[in-house]
């Protein structure tokens, strides 16, 4: 067969490392990226700046994986969050660590990562084919052959390497384009569903805008269902907006309304949220009552203002229908622990999230039931190998969800190069 050893499909980190590994590995590789530009996605991603990886250890690193962390422990191992930093080292592209363990190029711009990848690649001795969208897969004797271009050629390799991404965010190219390919060949897919996406609410205050724009650091959000069971909690900074809640701890609760509502659309949710999470309920009375005694003249609001935002404290005394001048004299024990309970658990009922479209990540993907973890081969065409988020894997923002499609794309490339490698063409 005249043609390449290994076909990546899609330009994403995930795809880019993918034929990285595949041509380091000895694999003739084509790439097929159907947009002009390569790694569009990892060009918006950590604010413009590439959040390329997080130095946090393994199990932190699986903890801030909610897609599957198991399955992606072979790839994680195989080329670890280190290894990908050791990776742009040797590539010239220093790294600085920030809060949360985040790594970002020293440079502060996404361009310096994706040119150095692409320029690696191209260095490497990869043929890359860009503007040239694939239509599908071309399977031939039951075993892999290469795909069919959206204008009608055929590109012919003995391994493909699909990397399309997810659907989220489709301007980047990620459109999902991946599921029926993988369908008709056999693999069940997972529904895409929005993550590390806003909340949205229809509660009358954040219709009215009442808080829009307060923000709060280091809060913690916990989710419930009706039964008021704990469905999730996460720590981090949120933000009132016009449609509801957003902000990295908002985010990360995403998930969680989701696969709630994929499996229960009916389910009311509430996100409870703790102002101070670092603070006992019992220790805001003391230093009330404290107020109170020496201070009893003073506005009941204005000490609530001392702990969260002015547009906050009137919002609160107004929930609990208190006159707006009542001083702290005449506040009860009873009204005292009824605006603690406030503080510690403000009840936001949640009724969804942004659309797919809006979501950093998608949830669902090729199941990875279909999927052998230690070659990222599916488990139904020989030839036939996945990296990245057209995967049923996604993580919290952070770096987590570039170090799965590094991983998964470093492994899926060595995986495909060695099965090409091994294997007498078709003729
Ligand atoms: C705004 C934003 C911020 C983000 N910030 C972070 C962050 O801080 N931390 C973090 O971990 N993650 C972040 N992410 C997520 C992260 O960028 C993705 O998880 C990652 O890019 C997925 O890599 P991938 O290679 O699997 O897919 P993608 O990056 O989506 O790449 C897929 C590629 O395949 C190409 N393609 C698709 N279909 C075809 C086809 N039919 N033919 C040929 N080519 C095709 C696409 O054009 C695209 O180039 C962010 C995402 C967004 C949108």
């Amino acid at each position: 067969m005249d043609g390449f050893d290994v076909i990546v499909i899609g330009g994403g980190p995930a795809g880019l490392m993918a034929a990285i590994a595949a041509q380091t590995a000895g694999a003739r590789t084509l790439m097929l990226e159907k947009g002009h530009k390569l790694g569009r996605k990892l060009g918006i991603s950590g604010g413009g700046r590439c959040n390329v990886t997080n130095a946090k250890p393994l199990p932190e690193l699986m903890a801030n994986i909610p897609g599957n962390a198991r399955f992606l422990y072979s790839a994680l191992t195989h080329f670890s969050n280190h290894d990908i930093r050791t990776f742009f080292e040797s590539l010239g592209i220093r790294l600085k660590e920030e809060d949360r363990g985040r790594l970002f190029p020293v440079s502060d711009k996404a361009a310096t990562v994706v040119n150095a990848l692409v320029d690696h690649m191209l260095a490497c001795g990869v043929v890359v084919w860009q503007d040239t969208p694939v239509k599908n897969l071309i399977v031939q004797n039951g075993r892999m052959t290469g795909a069919r271009l959206q204008d009608g050629r055929e590109a012919l390799a003995t391994a493909v390497v699909v990397a399309t991404g997810g659907a989220s965010v489709p301007q980047t190219g990620s459109t999902g384009d991946a599921y029926p390919w993988a369908r008709d060949l056999g693999h069940h897919i997972v529904p895409p569903y929005p993550t590390e996406v806003p909340l949205t609410s229809d509660a009358a205050f954040i219709a009215e805008k009442r808080l829009m724009g307060l923000s709060f650091d280091a809060v913690s959000v916990t989710l419930v269902n009706s039964k008021g069971k704990r469905l999730t909690r996460e720590d981090g900074d949120i933000l009132f907006s016009h449609f509801g809640l957003t902000g990295p701890a908002a985010l990360r609760v995403s998930h969680y309304v989701s696969t709630s509502q994929l499996k229960n659309p009916d389910e009311p949710l509430t996100a409870l949220i703790d102002f101070f999470p670092d603070v006992s309920a019992e220790d805001i009375r003391r230093q009330f009552i404290r107020a109170r005694e020496r201070d009893g003249k003073r506005e009941l609001k204005t000490r609530l203002a001392d702990w969260v935002p002015e547009r906050m404290a009137g919002f609160l005394m107004e929930q609990l229908d208190l006159n707006p001048h009542q001083e702290l004299a005449q506040t009860s024990n009873a009204l005292l622990d009824q605006l603690i309970g406030w503080l510690k658990r403000f009840p936001l009922p949640i009724a969804g999230t942004l659309p797919l479209a809006k979501a950093t990540v998608t949830g669902g993907g090729v199941s990875i039931k279909d999927i052998v973890p230690s070659t990222m081969a599916s488990k139904h065409c020989p030839g036939l190998y996945f990296a990245g988020e057209v995967m049923d894997v996604h993580a919290h923002t952070g770096g987590y969800n570039i170090t799965v499609a590094f991983s998964t794309g470093r492994l899926a490339g060595e995986s495909a190069a060695a099965y090409a490698l091994s294997m007498l063409p078709l003729t």
